[in-house]
Order: structure tokens, then C-alpha cells, then sequence
């Protein structure tokens, strides 16, 4: 049974807005300590801050939404630069992408290992490349080229991350048995676990322009060379001025066969259906394909969702108010 939370949040005038995740899943009270809430509240907020910072000063939407990125990509606690799920090798394959909502212009990289921050190499193929998308090791040399930070792949990992890939493997091996085929390789039965955590940003600026960011490791124990929707413009990331900015997470496969993060949009564009119930819309089409997950979008006025048919969703928005409200458990 799936059910779900929408925090619907009204613009203001004239104003800015950043809306940040840093996952869904089954994110509850009983599954989260109390230290480790704290840890993902304090973080959320250092994201919400950053953002904050550029925005406030009248920067640009894509710069706060990068910086908010960076921050989360830097913390362990989510599946995004350090801290990423690992792959069925033991390795880590890194996703991200950025929108520009000015022109449409985007850039994304998959299955990068060595780059320290996804996010700033996604950024790099928008504006320094021809390409929107690039992958595995050509995407390493562009962004060392391009002066990013190139880091040795063992600084992703860190022993949670490990301790879940045996524990994902030895379910898969169990189910494997039980059926008497390998179904579950490279499968995640963990998939509703907690251990979600790709992070995603959105924002609009004082001049109205908007902008989306996504940066993931992944699901846990994906077979070497799977991208998951996070690098595809139009299912984890999208932005247009006209109509949204937006960031997905949940079960990769399901958000690519939904265009998830656009199928909001053109509901919007074509149909005029406000952003909270195109957003549902979309995610009941997901439910139907069989997965779940969550969705944050901002529009040119700073109206937001942070929306997801999962228990809980790691989230945060910030406006000129300069209040960071962070959240993680369903209502
Ligand atoms: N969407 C990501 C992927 O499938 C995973 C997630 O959002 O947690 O790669």
C-alpha cells in the first residue's frame, strides 16, 4: 500500500526559494536514531544554508543548487560522492546531471568512480562541453581536464556501505535459492530500506529563474555499467522557466519508463494542472509501474512540493525568509 505526503508550500512575492532532498524510502522514527536525526537535520540545514547564501545576495538558481548538492555529496549520510551505495564489485558508480530552466541547457555524467564531485563534472559538460551526457572514463579525463577533483575511488566508500552489500547479497542469494534461479542477482531487495539517500536540489532565484541538480551512487549491488534515472534529463532532473524545476528519487528503473521528472511538467505545460497534483499524478504512474519514490519541484513564483508515496523522504526548502525547514518522516 502506498500513501502519500505532500508539503505544498505558497509563493512569496518576489522572492526565492532552494527545495533540497536527500532521499526516500522507509524512512521512520523506528529506523532513524535520534542522533542520526539530528545529523541529517544539521546537514539539511548546512545544504539549505549554502543555497541560502548564493541565493539571498541575488545569485543564481544554479549556482545555489549546486552548492546545496556539493554539501550533501560531501557528507556520508547520503548515497550521493562519499558514502555512496556500492555496486555488486564492490565499487562505486557515481550519476548526477543539472538544468538550466533559461534554455533547457543540461549536463550530465554516469558512472564515474574517481571524480569527487559528480555534481561540479555534470555542470562542466553543460557549460564547457557540446555533449549533455557523458560516461564512465571519458567523463573522468573531461572533468580532471576541466580541474575538477580527482579522487582515489576508496574515498567513496565507507564500512555502512559495506556491511549493507553483504547484507543485500546474502537476501539475494536466499531468494536465489528459494526460486532456484538467480533472479535476485544484482537485484536490491533492500530497495525500500532506508538506505536511499540520493540528493537532489531545486531553485528559483530573484529573477525567476529556475534550476534542478540530482547526484546519486545508485541502488546497492547494481551490476557495473546500470544508470539509473538521476543522469536522465526528463526522469530525475528537469527544469523550465515556464513551467518547473524538479529532482526525483526512488527506483531508478520505473523513473526512466515514467519520464517521471517531465511527465510532471507537461502536465503543467499541455493541461494547466497545478504542481501538487501533476506531481501526484506522476508518482501514482510510477506506483502503477511498480515503484515509489519522491519528487521536490519549485516553480517560477516559489510555489514547491516535496512530495512521496515512501514512508519518508529526507527534505528541506529555505526562502527569503531566510527559516530552513527540514523534514524526513511522512506526517
Ligand atoms: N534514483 C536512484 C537510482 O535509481 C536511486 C535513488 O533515488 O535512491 O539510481
Amino acid at each position: 500500500m502506498f500513501i502519500f505526503f505532500t508539503s505544498v508550500g505558497l509563493s512569496e512575492e518576489n522572492n526565492f526559494r532552494l527545495v533540497i532532498h536527500g532521499g526516500a524510502g522507509d524512512i521512520t522514527e523506528k529506523l532513524i536514531s535520534p542522533e542520526q536525526k539530528k545529523e541529517h537535520e544539521a546537514k539539511l540545514t548546512e545544504a539549505l544554508q549554502a543555497g541560502y547564501d548564493i541565493l539571498s545576495k541575488g545569485g543564481d538558481s544554479l549556482d545555489a543548487v549546486q552548492a546545496a548538492v556539493i554539501i550533501m555529496e560531501d557528507s556520508p549520510l547520503y548515497n550521493a560522492g562519499k558514502g555512496s551505495s556500492l555496486t555488486v564489485d564492490n565499487k562505486v558508480e557515481l550519476d548526477a546531471s543539472i538544468m538550466d530552466g533559461r534554455d533547457h541547457k543540461a549536463g550530465a555524467v554516469a558512472g564515474v568512480s574517481k571524480v569527487k564531485n559528480p555534481i561540479m563534472a555534470a555542470y562542466k559538460v553543460m557549460t564547457k562541453s557540446p555533449y549533455v551526457l557523458m560516461g564512465g572514463v571519458g567523463a573522468e579525463q573531461f572533468a580532471a581536464a576541466e580541474g575538477l577533483d580527482i579522487v582515489d575511488p576508496s574515498y567513496f566508500v565507507i564500512e555502512s556501505r559495506v556491511e549493507q552489500l553483504k547484507r543485500v547479497k546474502e537476501i539475494s542469494h536466499k531468494i536465489d535459492q528459494e526460486k532456484g534461479v538467480d533472479a535476485a542477482l544484482y537485484q536490491d531487495p533492500l530497495m525500500y530500506d532506508y538506505k536511499y539517500g540520493t540528493v537532489g536540489a531545486v531553485a528559483v532565484d530573484i529573477r525567476g529563474n529556475l534550476a534542478a541538480a540530482t547526484s546519486t551512487g545508485g541502488s546497492t549491488n547494481k551490476h557495473y555499467g546500470r544508470i539509473g534515472d538521476s543522469p536522465i534529463v526528463g526522469a530525475g532532473t528537469y527544469a523550465d522557466n515556464n513551467t518547473i524545476a524538479i529532482s526525483t528519487t526512488g527506483l531508478g528503473e520505473v523513473f526512466i519508463r515514467a519520464v517521471a521528472a517531465y511527465d510532471v511538467a507537461a502536465q503543467m505545460k499541455y493541461r494547466d494542472t497545478p504542481l501538487a497534483e501533476a506531481a501526484m499524478n506522476t508518482l501514482n504512474s510510477v506506483k502503477d509501474m511498480g515503484g515509489s519514490g519522491g519528487i521536490i519541484a519549485v516553480d517560477n513564483k516559489g510555489n514547491f512540493v516535496m512530495q512521496f508515496n515512501t514512508k519518508g523522504m529526507f527534505r528541506g526548502t529555505i526562502g527569503s525568509d531566510g527559516i530552513p525547514q527540514v523534514a524526513m518522516f511522512g506526517p
